[in-house]
């Protein structure tokens, strides 16, 4: 039967959606297939209709309960026989689902990853080989991403046993690095690469500049008028989404992992009827919904990478409609990203110590936590890194070894450079992404590596179409403006200049004296060059000596712009800077807004300028020991800690350990390890004599807290610790919308715990909760972790409660936890 037919009569469609049939044919001819096409493209039924068309049984394997479900659902309904076997199934079903399968009963078998760990199970599979291999979401193989599942690490080491069926690995998300990773780790054989679909025709998508404090009023500038609602906001964190959710009022809740289930439904209900018209949502949002008609996406802080943002625009204008999508940064959110970097990769001598205590024996983690005095997100950070780089292993328990085969630790810390590397790059692809100035669908499709594309320019975007932006006015020059659009244009003649020379050129020569001279109106012009064709600005980068990659931009002149001799092209319209057209009406002038984004070293010189000679001095032996220590263990500075940091140590010049853990963004980690050394560095350059008694110690200027709130985003002004800023889990690792199968997130410890060990009693304790938390996991088809963290567990073991209300008092343990499980436990307890 041809494929046509198969198609019409299975799944009852006329015809192919584009791009689906040449990867049909692929597979259905057994060649191996990475497919990277976004979601709502059609993008199942290019493993579906292979798997039916090649006879036998497909073996799907997918990494959420609520996918393959869902998949699973559709299929029966068209009449295919189906099965499942997840952690949210009996025992009973998973036997006849293998039952079923070794019968050759089945056209399709849907599993977790996680089930290759079960014993026999790989073998079982082997006993009849499947007629096609699907791996969906095959994105989560790659190490380098924020989904990335351990389990999918080892599957490209059962996949020989299965063979010869072509395998086909599908995801909506990979750039050109993960593909080739995708390829590499599931061994598949001379792939074909079908990378298409990227192109949304109806979405107009802009960028704006806008420093963090005006955003809030923006959006709701935007959200007023009835023709961009129904929207989602993407907020950076809970609190953010919060407030931003109580500002827009009546009509907008905000969605986030922080609440609890039954409100997260209801806001997703109300949302999908209408009823509510504006979600103000973490990243936690948008998995399950397939809301058609939400006509604009706003993002009020650049997302961590372009993969996201991609993701999350692409939740506007399903039906096709036209929608807008508006993206809000300024620098500060480049800042708010390097501080996430440094707190969720910890440094790779923690990395050391913790691989240090694995055995081949499976140990409780809070246990080998204590022992190594470590701060519980330090800890688990560390093993979720060394379990990314494959050096451990843990079990469903969440407790951790040394990985059977791990690689040297050579091998393995080269490994962790690299992903740190890549998430870094991921940040700066997606500033120079806000700062690009070229078609924002084009960059996008370029992004993913759809190069069958061509790549010609959207017409809707604030690039192509720079007047029917709504977030962004533009101008035509004024005669001034056009002399000093000539003087740029000149001196670029039969050159390609760096902007940063160009504009420290210009504004000594021809611009001096104009507003034109300070770099922020120096980049509108250039700006409005390149939108008008007449320049083109190209990035490089260069590696500074600290080690971090600096990227800058060069300007040279276009065809156009060598060839231009009568006036200038109508369409070279400047940006009003910072000033949304939403708010243009209250202000005519941009010079009344708030100064904003200055280029990193412009900040860095303002920020230092207002240094004392003392402060000069300390900052640079600072930064000389940050450099040494750095070197010392080959990590990148900003692991020993991030500028902004040393900013606020140069301020506070702390003498003791105490002032030291007063300072933003020192935790008791880093003042255990580095506090001897930065007192001492403190005290010398306070003894060296000149101390600028205006500016005392620890009791902080103005200065400080401002360079620490736009470091910082939600940092109190008190001189406390850095209250611990929320991101969201990717969906994949949350528990927002669909219950991951089975994950290694553990619930973190809240404090860290006395050591002390179990008498004979408690173990006896300990054992008897541990198959308590088992059957009580199976029963529900949760992760053991869902039922009662190891932590807690453990608190429960030394508490040894006897009634209800001596429970509710143990730490880890919420009011719903008590409800749900406390008669249960005190039962164990108690016999
Ligand atoms: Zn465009």
């Amino acid at each position: 039967m041809n494929l046509e037919t198969l198609l019409h009569q299975t799944f009852g469609f006329a015809e192919f959606r584009a791009n689906q049939e040449a990867v049909c044919r692929a597979a259905t001819d057994g060649r191996d297939v990475l497919l990277v096409m976004p979601t709502g493209a059609g993008k199942s039924l290019c493993y579906q209709l292979p798997a039916i068309a090649r006879g036998g049984t497909a073996l799907v394997i997918s990494p959420l309960i609520a996918l393959m479900d869902d998949q699973a659902t559709k299929l029966t309904a068209a009449g295919l026989r189906v099965a499942r076997i997840h952690s949210g199934l009996s025992r009973d079903e998973a036997r006849q689902a293998c039952r079923d399968y070794l019968d050759g009963t089945l056209q399709f078998l849907f599993i977790a990853p996680e089930r290759m760990r079960v014993p026999n199970f790989p073998e079982m599979l082997a006993r009849r080989k499947p007629s096609l291999i699907a791996i969906d979401e095959a994105h989560c193989i790659s190490a380098w991403g924020h989904d990335f599942r351990p389990d999918y690490r080892t599957l490209g080491d059962f996949l020989p046993a299965l063979r010869p069926a072509p395998v086909i690995a599908l995801t909506a998300t990979a750039t050109p690095t993960v593909q080739r990773d995708i390829i590499t780790q599931l061994k598949l054989t001379q792939p074909d690469l079908f990378i298409h679909g990227f192109r949304r025709h109806n979405l107009a998508i802009e960028v704006v500049e806008l420093s963090k404090p005006r955003r809030n009023e923006f959006t709701a500038n935007l959200l007023k008028e009835k023709s961009n609602r129904p929207a989602i906001v993407y907020a950076p964190s809970r609190k953010a989404a919060e407030d931003l959710a109580s500002t827009l009022g009546g009509s907008a809740a905000a969605y986030h992992a922080g609440l609890d289930p039954a409100t997260r439904e209801r806001v997703q209900r109300h949302f999908l009827s209408g009823n509510l018209e504006v979600v103000v949502a973490t990243i936690a949002f948008g998995m399950g919904i397939d809301k058609a008609d939400v006509r604009t996406v706003v993002h009020t802080a650049l997302p961590g990478s372009v993969e996201q943002y991609y993701q999350e625009i692409g939740r506007a204008g399903r039906d096709g409609k036209p929608s807008r999508t508006v993206l809000l940064h300024s620098f500060a959110d480049r800042k708010m990203h390097d501080f996430f970097l440094e707190r969720d990769y910890p440094a790779i001598t923690d990395l050391t110590r913790v691989a240090a205590l694995l055995t081949s024996d499976y140990q409780m983690p809070d246990l080998l936590r204590q022992r190594l005095q470590m701060e519980a997100e330090t800890f688990d950070k560390a093993v979720e890194k060394l379990i990314a780089q494959g050096a451990a292993n843990i079990d469903m328990g969440g407790n951790v070894r040394a990985a059977e085969d791990a690689p040297r630790s050579a091998a393995w810390r080269k490994g962790y450079d690299e992903q740190i590397n890549f998430r870094r790059s991921q940040i700066d692809r997606m500033v120079q992404f806000a700062e690009s100035a070229q078609c924002r669908m084009a960059a996008l499709i370029q992004h993913f590596g759809d190069t069958d594309d061509g790549l010609r320019p959207c017409g809707h975007c604030d690039f192509c179409a720079p007047l029917s932006a709504t977030a962004q006015t533009f101008r035509q020059p004024t005669t001034e403006e056009e002399r000093q659009l000539r003087a740029i244009l000149r001196a670029l003649d039969g050159q390609t200049r760096a902007t940063g020379k160009l504009h420290t050129e210009l504004s000594t020569g021809p611009l001096r004296n104009t507003p034109a001279a300070e770099r922020k109106v120096f980049d509108t012009l250039l700006d409005a060059l390149t939108r008008s064709g007449l320049i083109t600005l190209i990035t490089d980068q260069w590696t500074n000596p600290e080690g971090n990659v600096v990227t800058y931009k060069k300007a040279a002149l276009t065809h156009e712009g060598r060839t231009l001799t009568g006036p200038l092209p109508p369409d070279l319209l400047l940006k009003d800077a910072g000033q949304a057209a939403t708010s243009r009406k209250k202000s005519g002038t941009s010079n009344k807004a708030k100064p904003s984004k200055a280029s990193l070293k412009a900040e860095r010189d303002q920020t230092t300028a207002a240094y004392t000679p003392t402060q000069k001095s300390l900052e640079a032996n600072l930064r000389e020991w940050r450099k040494t220590e750095a070197a010392k263990t080959g990590k990148p500075a900003f692991i020993v800690f991030g500028d902004s940091v040393l900013h606020n140590l140069v301020l506070a010049a702390p003498q003791t350990i105490s002032q030291l853990l007063t300072v933003s963004g020192i935790g008791q980690e880093k003042a255990d390890r580095y506090g001897a050394d930065l007192i001492a560095l403190c005290r010398a350059e306070a003894t060296s004599g000149i101390i600028d008694s205006s500016n005392p110690r620890v009791t902080r200027s103005p200065n400080v807290t401002s360079a620490t709130t736009r470091a910082l985003p939600h940092t109190k002004e008190s001189p406390s610790r850095p209250e611990r800023i929320e991101v969201e889990r990717p969906a994949f690792l949350s528990t927002a919308n669909s219950i991951p199968t089975e994950t290694f997130t553990r619930q973190r410890a809240t404090a860290p715990d006395p050591i002390e060990s179990l008498t004979p009693d408690q173990q006896a304790l300990d054992e008897r909760l541990r198959d308590w938390r088992k059957a009580e996991s199976e029963r529900l088809g949760l992760p053991l972790f869902f039922v009662l963290a190891s932590t807690t567990l453990r608190n429960i073991v030394l508490a040894r409660p006897q009634t209800l209300t001596q429970l509710k008092s143990i730490q880890g343990l919420g009011l719903e936890k008590v409800e749900k499980f406390g008669p249960g436990i005190i039962e164990v307890c108690t016999t």
